[in-house]
């Protein structure tokens, strides 16, 4: 076997394991709809990361993606991605998730939405981002290179927006994109001490729910 075999053999044996100890950690941490565990088990997060990390990628941890960002806690994505698909009828025909990072959360969402649109400010990120996607058969995800503050006015209405990074307060533009019952997943708040929450649309209201305490990256203005 030529070491590079040996390499890849040993990553996928490490993360079958370690994939189904990932899984059932999140089972056991509020994680209760089937289909995100079923995501998490399926998505190959160790394609996401850099190769030297590959070992880690099963870990319930953010690990860094270059540039000072991270891709998110698994646990992360899977309770937003639950928040977000709760009780709705399936697929969601459209939603918008800002922040691509790797795209991770995008892989994860896919298969529950008709349409994803995921915007990115730093170029770096999204090109690698689309690139590694589409090599994957994503073929349901459209991308830009811009600002999330504004979100994306030229698609909205949005059945569910997904944000993950954090603004100090709740963007205007997010909530005024969003379907009538549709929803806005955003942690909200100063660094490292933020809370999760989902805001529903009903008409010109908005129920205010908050998920859980977290810790995300700034969401930045402008592009990078
Ligand atoms: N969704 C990723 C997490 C990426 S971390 C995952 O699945 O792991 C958050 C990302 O948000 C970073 O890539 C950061 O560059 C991006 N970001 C921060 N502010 C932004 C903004 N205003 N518009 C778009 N993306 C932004």
């Amino acid at each position: 076997m030529t070491g590079e075999k040996r390499a890849i053999r040993g990553i996928g044996m490490t993360s079958a394991r370690t994939r189904e100890r990932l899984v059932q950690r999140l089972g056991e941490t509020g994680i209760s709809n089937h289909a995100v565990l079923e995501r998490i088990r399926s998505v190959p997060r160790h394609l996401f990361v850099d190769e030297a990390l590959a070992s880690r990628a099963y870990e319930d941890s953010a690990l860094p993606i270059g540039q000072g960002q991270t891709i998110s806690q698994p646990w992360v994505v899977a309770l937003m991605t639950q928040a977000l698909i709760a009780g709705a009828d399936l697929p969601l025909k459209k939603v918008l998730e800002v922040g691509t990072g790797c795209g991770y959360q995008t892989a994860v969402l896919s298969p529950f939405v008709r349409q994803v649109f995921t915007i990115e400010r730093i170029s770096g990120l999204q090109q690698a981002a689309r690139t590694r996607l589409n090599e994957l058969g994503f073929d349901n995800v459209r991308y830009r290179h811009g600002d999330g503050f504004k979100g994306w006015p030229g698609q909205a209405p949005f059945d569910g927006i997904i944000v993950a990074a954090a603004p100090p307060e709740v963007p205007g533009a997010l909530l005024e994109q969003l379907n009538e019952g549709g929803r806005l997943i955003i942690p909200v708040g100063p660094s490292g001490q933020q809370d999760l929450v989902r805001y529903t649309r009903r008409g010109d209201q908005y129920l205010r729910e908050q998920l859980s305490r977290v810790s995300f990256v700034p969401l930045v203005e402008g592009t990078g």
